[in-house]
């Protein structure tokens, strides 16, 4: 039955790990955080349909500083020329390892602190963990160059949403369809 079939959807989470089900780099859309803000580039982004942007500083895609909400960008001026870096610097960046099972990364996103995680290669670093997996708050630039003292090397190779675990539960079922 479709209800069986959703509970083995669910038993099978403790065996799949981040980077099976994650969003990949090369499919993720993120902004430069120099991008500027006009009405052609606020118009692209709505665009997308996405409701978080990862932002990278500059050219460097594996340095995220922080996620764009697009519903944020209701309240900017189009016409100030400002960059993304700008709206984007209150948001709250999770860091995780591409081998995190998926059932605690479930339990991280029903805890509610955020809704998208960043994925990098590897595992993290012991010092980097905080309560399990670390968040990084980029609100002070202090945060921001702890990160990378703490993860130098860091690549990144995708991102995570609660979705991307309900479609994995549901997998089995939608596979019917
Ligand atoms: P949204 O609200 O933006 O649609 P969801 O959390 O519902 O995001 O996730 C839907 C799918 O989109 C998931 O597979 C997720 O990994 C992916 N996703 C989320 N944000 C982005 C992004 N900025 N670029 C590419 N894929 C994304």
């Amino acid at each position: 039955s479709a209800d069986l079939k959703i509970v083995v959807g669910a038993m099978e989470l403790s065996n799949k790990k981040v980077k099976e089900v994650m969003t990949k780099i090369e499919d993720t859309f993120m902004l430069s955080s120099e991008t500027i803000l006009n009405s052609i580039t606020i118009t692209e982004i709505a665009e997308k349909g996405y409701t978080r942007i990862p932002i990278y500083e500059g050219t460097d895609k594996n340095k995220i500083i922080s996620l764009l909400y697009v519903k944020d960008l209701a309240l900017v001026n189009k016409n100030a020329n400002i960059s993304v870096a700008t709206i984007g610097n209150r948001s709250r960046v999770r860091i995780v390892g591409e081998n995190t099972p998926l059932t605690q990364m479930l339990t991280e996103f029903k805890r509610g602190d955020y809704h998208l995680a960043i994925v990098k290669r590897g595992e993290l670093d012991e010092e980097s963990v905080e309560n399990g997996l670390p968040i990084v708050s980029f609100d002070k630039e202090e945060t921001v160059n702890l990160v990378e003292s703490v993860d130098k090397k860091m690549e990144v190779i995708g991102v995570i949403t609660l979705e991307d675990i309900l479609e994995e539960i549901l997998q089995a079922e939608i596979n019917d369809e």
